[in-house]
């Protein structure tokens, strides 16, 4: 919010003092916008209060009546409880904790609203209930009207508040300032859309006049969400391409044949069609920027290899970026292997080599005597300069921010980029979260992969798991054992490995070879750890999951994840696609307590039922919702406050549309229609993702 009478520091409100104005500073209120920003969290009516006569065990319900006793109980288990009526019959609210501060709070005549699971003890109760003193507004319930409930009652009770004062404060802001809140999306979408306009949008989210009114309120905030969101997408994509010349890339077919039938095994149709759309880019005279995504095992590498060799072999340099050094390092031994007979220079950059090797690397890069270049972000962090760099292939993007993308698009003249994904998402998610990026899939596993067969099991199971683990390393094959990282303490995990390591080695499988590799060992340990274990030296690998992502060792069979509710869907699914990469049966272990939460339990019935990575992340999506998943904020995205990104595909889908035409028609927002729409952009995101989008 931009304009002037919103942007009044919050003391200076009606109704709101020095004391109230520090409190809400605390929750990040500093302006009357701020506050009006504040959204209720959710809406007590007849909808939806229960009468209290209606009540039967265990249900998640509100209900809301007149206090008719406080009462502390000192005898047993001191408590607190609060009884009300509304006049179908009682409830108590009990409170076993913080027993001063709630007696504080509640006094008979009040009205109230608990929220809670419903249980039996002589009476209906609730224990430690959500609450919304609701007081003053004499009978709120049965007038009908529409209660908005804000912030946590904990917050509201720091702020000396209780929800109807602070109802009372916006009330206020709302009458003072609605005139101000100015409209930000152009006319002729709001009528495309039957839009309520913005200042009704927020008269209604905070005091709707009926559910009907607030649907249309939320309605219209959604779309407004989206909508930049989109606009945010459309105009990156268009400052990607518009003035700035790309660096084609001359295919001869003829080298590419070449390539591709050097290659010890037949591409999939899919990596075929990826390729071609990949090369139609290299010959375009604006950058390419391409997302590639295909499920773990789905042969991305490959890909990435022949895209830079066509490159090289044009005469540029190219550049691998990875997310851990192990994966740089696994990747240049791969893409060595694959160089064996041509003319290409390839060289390793890492932040752990020797100052002088790095140096020596640095300069030839400049220099151009290295065409192609495997790093991890410390290709991107030191100074670097290259030659005449032409592609950047971006590996597990996840890993990355955007902002680190920008700033190795910054190094080159403007490289084409290709970022590829370990996390397949869906096809709408990915256009919402890359929609600057074009989107490639390989669709497709190479042909003779079994699926891995994936187990569920507790601990009790673990010394007939480990007896299975035998018998396949007796035939030749290898397996993982993974231990999850324990966040307080390094030393704790490291402790926890190496422990679980030595009983491993010494008492389960003294006959055979275990390595250990974890966070805290040197590179050149880890890198050790790692060629023996590909070269078949060392046949059981217990790890932390410094092995998650991209390892590739086709004789490893199995992976016995233990303590696998500690870990989220994708993580277990990058796991799990450590193995299963050669033709052999591959088998995948989760062991866990016998306890563990509905989520825990949900998440691996999912690792068991499919290996999809499609569909485990629309699971993990809709196990964590889509604010969360895979922190949004992470890509460079705006926080969603209304919009689901799975649910609302339809409306991402149009709010798309509208924003791509839009600047495709008028890419500096500087006719008169989109001028509010300019500035709010601006103000709300400009600043924050530090681009100077539009002139
Ligand atoms: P990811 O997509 O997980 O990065 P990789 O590129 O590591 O997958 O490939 C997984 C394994 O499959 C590698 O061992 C690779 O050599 C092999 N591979 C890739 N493409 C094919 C193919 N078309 N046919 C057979 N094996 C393949
Ligand atoms: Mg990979």
């Amino acid at each position: 919010m931009s304009s002037d009478g919103l942007t009044t520091p919050i003391q200076f409100l009606k109704g709101v003092g020095e004391k109230r104005a520090e409190e809400l500073r605390k929750i990040g209120i500093e302006t009357v916008g701020d506050l009006l920003e504040y959204f209720p969290r959710r809406y007590l009516d007849r909808s939806t209060i229960l009468p209290i006569a209606q009540l039967e065990k265990d249900q998640e319900v509100t209900v809301a009546g007149e206090v008719v006793r406080v009462e502390r109980i000192r005898r047993g288990k001191p408590r607190l409880i609060v009884t009300i009526y509304d006049r179908t019959g009682m409830l108590e609210a009990v409170w076993f904790n913080q027993i001063d501060v709630f007696e504080r709070l509640f006094r008979t005549g009040q009205t109230v609203a608990f929220s809670g699971k419903i249980g039996y003890y002589r009476n209906w109760q609730i224990v430690h209930p959500d609450f919304d003193i609701l007081s003053e507004e004499k009978d709120p319930i049965h007038t009908g009207q529409i209660i908005p409930v804000y912030a946590s009652t904990e917050g509201l009770k720091r702020l000396g508040l209780s929800s109807y004062g602070f109802r009372k404060i916006v009330h206020n802001a709302l009458e003072r300032y609605a005139e101000e809140i100015k409209e930000t999306l152009p006319d002729y979408l709001l009528h495309k859309y039957h839009l309520i306009g913005r200042a009704e949008a927020f008269r209604q989210i905070h005091f709707p006049e009926s559910r009907e009114r607030l649907n249309q309120a939320y309605r219209r905030f959604k779309y407004e969400e989206l909508f930049f969101l989109e606009l945010l997408m459309a105009l990156r994509k268009h400052y990607y391409q518009s003035p700035v010349m790309g660096i084609p890339i001359a295919v001869d077919q003829k080298v590419v044949d070449e390539l591709v039938a050097r290659l010890p095994f037949r591409l999939t149709r899919a990596q075929r069609r990826v390729l071609n759309e990949i090369l139609e880019d290299f010959q375009r005279s604006h950058p390419m920027n391409r997302l590639l995504q295909g499920d773990v095992g789905s042969g991305k590498t490959v890909i990435a290899w022949l895209a830079m060799m066509i490159t090289v072999r044009s005469g540029f340099q190219a550049a691998l970026m990875a997310p851990t050094e192990i994966l740089a390092q696994q990747h240049f031994l791969t893409l060595s292997r694959l160089a064996e007979g041509l003319p290409v220079r390839l060289a390793l950059l890492i932040g752990s080599l020797p100052e002088r090797e790095k140096l020596r690397i640095r300069e030839q890069l400049a220099g151009g005597e290295v065409d192609l270049v495997v790093g991890t972000h410390a290709l991107i962090q030191e100074a670097v300069s290259f030659a005449r760099l032409a592609l950047v292939v971006i590996d597990e993007q996840h890993r990355f921010g955007v902002e680190q993308r920008s700033t190795l698009i910054q190094k080159g003249k403007l490289p084409h980029v290709l970022v590829m994904t370990a996390t397949p998402i869906p096809r709408t998610l990915a256009l919402t979260l890359y929609g600057d990026l074009d989107v490639s899939v390989i669709d497709e596993l190479p042909p003779g992969r079994q699926p891995v067969k994936t187990y569920w099991r507790t601990e009790e199971r673990l010394p007939r798991i480990l007896d299975f683990i035998r018998q396949q390393v007796e035939h030749g094959r290898q397996a993982y054992v993974v231990y999850p990282i324990i966040e307080e303490s390094e030393k704790l995990e490291l402790k926890a490995a190496t422990e679980a390591f030595q009983h491993l080695q010494k008492k389960v499988f003294p006959a055979f070879r275990l390595g250990l590799l974890h966070g805290r060992m040197k590179m050149e340990e880890k890198e050790a750890v790692m060629r023996r274990f590909r070269e078949g030296e060392i046949q059981i690998l217990v790890s932390t999951t410094v092995i998650e992502v991209g390892v590739d060792v086709p004789n490893a069979t199995v992976m016995l994840i233990e303590h696998a509710e500690r870990f989220g869907l994708s993580q277990l699914h990058q796991l799990r696609g450590r193995v299963g990469r050669g033709a052999d049966q591959a088998y995948c272990i989760l062991v866990t307590p016998k306890d563990i939460t509905e989520v825990a339990r949900e998440r691996m019935e999912v690792m068991v039922a499919t290996t999809d990575g499609f569909r485990i992340a629309e699971e993990d999506l809709r196990l964590r919702g889509s604010g969360e998943f895979f922190g949004t904020r992470q890509h460079g995205m705006p926080d969603l406050r209304f919009a689901d990104l799975i649910q609302d595909s339809r409306v991402i889908q149009a709010a798309r549309r509208d924003a791509f035409a839009l600047v495709e028609q008028d890419p500096h927002l500087r006719q008169p229609a989109h001028l509010a729409t300019r500035r709010h952009f601006k103000s709300a995101f400009a600043r924050k993702f530090q681009m100077s989008l539009i002139a």
